[in-house]
């Protein structure tokens, strides 16, 4: 077992990981010994890692980044950094680790204040004496301002420092970024590399695991959750009956308000689980434990968390919905391919009926035009429409005849 084992389908990415981790850890170890770098390296300091949405560019960062702190004394006798085990890939893979900084955006931009603390980071010495790690998971959301920062950091980086930047195409970074970053591109994993995982990791039923990687696509996480967690499937369930109940326009309307208060309920869920105790532990660090009164000035501080909790529930309610539109055109895909007649796999085998029922009523035309419905709906969300609005406007477009 190696922290690789996970990036499901991406054997050449894995490759280039893996080479590039022992490179590292050679200068790593001729630099604790004084003695002068190995010459040829495959190491560099800034990455970039693009791929479809699931198909892991953050899981294959992340196995890097633990692969680069791996302090199993194996690798000594010819063993591989990137054990899985030792006490530096666990905590890099949980995202403990104190020189793996992660950067997530919580809103739908990653704002300078909140890369500030982390550029300033970066031109320091990593404490234990391997790799300053900046991973930043979502590199598509920095703004202008944002990645200008990231820019300056990557131009001129200290010695140990390495950059992991994710986004889903190179045209989603700055030109500028981009150059200086080595490429890597993962592939959305075969629904058998998928499936076999889920049996081989999870311990899930062989069926099961089929039937969920069918379902989400090569979506890794998506198809893991689907497989283990009921209150999922239940979803997916229902967003699938969707389509059949759009017959008029007061059914069209209230479909529209259940996926909306769905993915609502799902950031409700998130927010309840983490605002309150951050806030708390936030306030017991600015000493209000103590008196109960906080000190002076720091009224910005909590603002700051507040807004920060804001934007991420924001962000997880379009996520969750996010969820709901991808099933949705993989239903109406699975139309489109019944209608022509095309022997590809259909992903919902499970809707078969419904399938079949909307094959028979329309022409490919129509469910063409539907699932660009569902595509301008995603594309309204990403341009921060009010998602009941944009959502109203897609099942309406979605009405039968
Ligand atoms: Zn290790």
């Amino acid at each position: 077992m190696t922290v690789w084992d996970d990036l499901v389908g991406q054997e050449k990415v894995s490759a280039v990981l893996d080479a590039a981790a022992r490179d590292a850890d050679a200068l790593v170890t001729a630099a604790a010994a004084d003695e002068p770098p190995p010459t040829a390296s495959k190491m560099t300091h800034a990455w970039l890692f693009t791929g479809p949405p699931g198909a892991g560019r953050n899981q294959a960062a992340r196995a890097f980044a633990a692969a680069l702190q791996c302090v199993s004394p194996d690798r000594a006798l010819g063993g591989v950094p990137g054990c899985g085990f030792c006490d530096g890939c666990h905590t890099a893979l949980l995202g403990t680790h104190a020189d793996v900084t992660t950067v997530a955006a919580v809103g739908s931009e990653i704002l300078v204040k909140d890369m500030r603390d982390t550029v300033r980071k970066s031109f320091t010495s990593p404490a234990n004496g391997r790799w300053q790690i900046i991973l930043v998971e979502d590199a598509e959301r920095l703004n202008e301002k944002s990645a200008n920062a990231v820019l300056k950091a990557v131009e001129e980086p200290a010695s140990r420092t390495v950059w992991l930047l994710c986004a889903p195409s190179v045209e989603d970074v700055l030109p500028t970024i981009r150059s200086r970053c080595r490429h890597l591109t993962l592939r959305t994993p075969s629904v058998e590399a998928v499936a076999d995982m889920l049996v081989r990791r999870d311990g899930i039923e062989p069926e099961v695991a089929a039937s969920a990687a069918r379902a989400t696509q090569g979506h890794v996480d998506r198809a893991r959750r689907l497989a283990t967690d009921p209150a999922a499937r239940e979803r997916r369930a229902a967003v699938l009956k969707l389509p059949l109940r759009l017959d008029e326009v007061g059914a069209c309307l209230r479909a529209a308000q259940e996926l909306v208060d769905a993915a609502a309920e799902d950031a409700r869920q998130l927010a309840e689980e983490m605002d309150g105790k951050e806030t708390e532990e936030l306030k017991a660090a600015l000493g209000a434990a103590q008196g109960g009164r906080l000190p002076r000035g720091t009224a910005g501080v909590i603002k700051d968390l507040e807004d920060m909790q804001k934007r991420r529930r924001t962000r997880t309610q379009r996520d969750s919905l996010d969820v709901a539109l991808g099933d949705l055109t993989a239903f109406y895909r699975d139309v489109l391919a019944l209608q022509l007649g095309t022997r590809v796999a259909i992903a919902n085998a499970d809707a078969g009926e419904a399938l079949e029922r909307l094959a028979r009523a329309g022409a490919p035309e129509s469910t063409l035009r539907r699932i660009e419905a569902i595509s301008a709906c995603r594309e309204a969300l990403d341009r921060n429409v009010a998602p009941l609005l944009a959502v109203e406007a897609m099942t309406m477009a979605l009405r039968a005849g």
